[in-house]
Formats: C-alpha cells, sequence, structure tokens
C-alpha cells in the first residue's frame, strides 16, 4: 500500500499567518488536508499527517521532515495559502514549489498537481517554482509545497475561503497524487463497507474517516453537526436534521450524494441522520444521544416521514456519534 505525507503548513497559534480579517492559514491548510484525505479514503493509500491535527502546536520543519521520512512514504505534499502583503491587495495565483535542486520525481509530482490547480481552482498560474523551503529539503522522497492563492489578495480570499475553493484545491492535490503514485480503489471484497466521518462542535472539526459496524464516527459529549460518506462500489445517499438553522428553524438539509459535498452545516449541531444506498444491500445505521449517552436503536430505511425506521434521532436532542453499516 502506498504512503502519504501530507501537511497542514504552520499552526492556529503561528503569529502573522492568517487573513487580513483573522483567519488563520493553519485553519485554510487543515480545511483542505481534510478534504484530501476524504478524496483519498476510496483509494488503497495511507495517509500520515505530519502536522499537529488540532494545530495546537507548529511542528518544526525538522520534525515535519523526519516523521515523513521515518514514515517511509512515497510522495509528501505540504498544504499552504500565500499572503504578499498582509493587507489587502490585488496578488493572484498559485503555485507549487520544489525544493532547488529537485529529483525527477519531486518535477513530476509538481506538475501532476500544479496543472491541476490551475484549472479546477480557476487562479492564475504562477508557475512551477523552486525554493529552499525546509519542510521539502531533501531528495529521498518526491516532495512539494503547494501554495493555494493569497490569503491577502482581495480576489483570491474569496475562493480560497469558499466551501467549493477549497474543494477544488483538495481534489487538485488529491488527483494529482492519484495520477503520480497510480493509486487504484481499494479492491472490492464483496465486504463492501461505509466509510464516513463526522464534523463536531467542540473541536471545530472533521475527525477521522471510520468503517463499518466496529467503530463509530464522534466523541460522546461533543455534538455532530456535519457527516460525510462513501462506499467503495455504489453510491451513498444521505441527509441531516437540524434543530435550529441560522433563522431558528428545525428543518432538514439538503440530501447528498457520496463526497460530493457534505450533509449538515459546521457549528449547527444536528439532531437526525438518514442513509440509503443504490446497492441492493441491507443499510444499518445509529445515532448516539448527546444527553441520555445511549445509542438510539438501529434503523434501515429512509423516509422524512418515519419516526420509527425512516431516519435516526429525536428531534431535539442532539447526536454526538453516529454508526453506519451493511448488515
Ligand atoms: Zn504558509
Amino acid at each position: 500500500m502506498k504512503k502519504i505525507g501530507l501537511d497542514a503548513g504552520h499552526g492556529l497559534y503561528t503569529a502573522g499567518k492568517q487573513t487580513p480579517d483573522g483567519i488563520k492559514e493553519w485553519t485554510l491548510n487543515d480545511d483542505v488536508c481534510d478534504i484530501i484525505e476524504s478524496l483519498l479514503a476510496a483509494y488503497d493509500c495511507e495517509i500520515i499527517r505530519t502536522d499537529n491535527d488540532e494545530g495546537k502546536v507548529d511542528e518544526s520543519l525538522s520534525y515535519r521532515v523526519n516523521a515523513y521520512i521515518k514514515a517511509g512514504v512515497d510522495a509528501f505534499v505540504s498544504i499552504h495559502h500565500n499572503a504578499y502583503t498582509g493587507s489587502w491587495n490585488n496578488a493572484t495565483g498559485v503555485e507549487v514549489y520544489t525544493d532547488r535542486a529537485p529529483t525527477e520525481a519531486d518535477e513530476r509530482l509538481a506538475r501532476d498537481i500544479y496543472k491541476r490547480l490551475t484549472q479546477y481552482t480557476g487562479l492564475k498560474g504562477r508557475g512551477i517554482k523552486r525554493a529552499n523551503f525546509a519542510v521539502i529539503n531533501q531528495n529521498k522522497v518526491p516532495a512539494v509545497l503547494c501554495e493555494g492563492g493569497f490569503m491577502d489578495g482581495t480576489f483570491d480570499y474569496k475562493v480560497i475561503t469558499s466551501a467549493q475553493g477549497k474543494k477544488n484545491y483538495a481534489r487538485a492535490v488529491a488527483e494529482g497524487l492519484i495520477e503520480f503514485l497510480n493509486l487504484k480503489k481499494k479492491e472490492n471484497t464483496g465486504k463492501n463497507e461505509v466509510i464516513y466521518q463526522v464534523w463536531e462542535s467542540v473541536k471545530d472539526k472533521w475527525l477521522p474517516n471510520v468503517e463499518g459496524k466496529s467503530d463509530y464516527a464522534g466523541n460522546f459529549k461533543n455534538a455532530v453537526c456535519c457527516v460525510r460518506a462513501n462506499l467503495l462500489y455504489g453510491n451513498i445517499y444521505y441527509r441531516v436534521h437540524v434543530p435550529s438553522d441560522a433563522r431558528g428553524k428545525a428543518r432538514w438539509l439538503p440530501e447528498v450524494k457520496n463526497r460530493e459535498d457534505y450533509a449538515g452545516n459546521y457549528h449547527q449541531p444536528i439532531d437526525a441522520v438518514a442513509f440509503y444506498t443504490d446497492t441492493g444491500k441491507k443499510l444499518c445505521y445509529a445515532a448516539h444521544e448527546r444527553k441520555s449517552g445511549r445509542w438510539l436503536p438501529t434503523v434501515t430505511g429512509y423516509n422524512m416521514s418515519d419516526s420509527i425506521n425512516g431516519y435516526a434521532g429525536n428531534f431535539g436532542r442532539e447526536i454526538d456519534a453516529v454508526k453506519v453499516w451493511f448488515e
């Protein structure tokens, strides 16, 4: 199985690395890394993150290099966003860096990502460049550093802080890695699994993907706000219910397919969730209630007007974990 080193540059508390209105670069980098991880979840690869996954520590550059060399990764990508003056300006565009003495593999990895980065983000291509960035400055492992747009550029800012812009950046890197490493989709062992994850409201982030019944997605006591899922083969559809949307209304949010999007809104806890697939196999799912601390009965249907077997959850009571599996 191929291994990938993935790095969200800096840390949450790294001074100066932010948009003029205070969004931290690490947060943007981390959002993109999380989407890359979810896009690659269906592929036969393992991802090793070399930054602190809550951003609390700005891991040193030598720590990051040692971590991915020691893990024996086949490629390494560091995700960044650029800045020019730190105040609003007109700087724009994407770049991919190799070190100053790139190997053929460094250059190929850079090209595989760069050609997609300009295409998918729609931002100006500033080129494949060389620099003495410590985090990629070795020749044992193909390694590149990506700059996905300017945090202080008024045009780029809108792109890089939007959900679609983050997804486009992530897709360029994920597909570049798929081409570079010739990654294959995980083999169908006949035992299809659901790969899923949740975004929770205390850590304010996506938790790692989990698979099948032996695990669940969530941290007990911390409300789930969003859900994202895919199958190894076939399609999964899902949606979540919020007790209170931005206007204070209880409602079902739109249905989502696979990882084309996620179901839910950041910072809005959910109280119910529903899934179905087109595989013809029996899908089961359950929700864990935050207050009572118990798993609610397993559900197999998908019907917003069937409170018994059409969705998992009780309106008005937040969920802190979700479990989904094929029987
Ligand atoms: Zn940076």
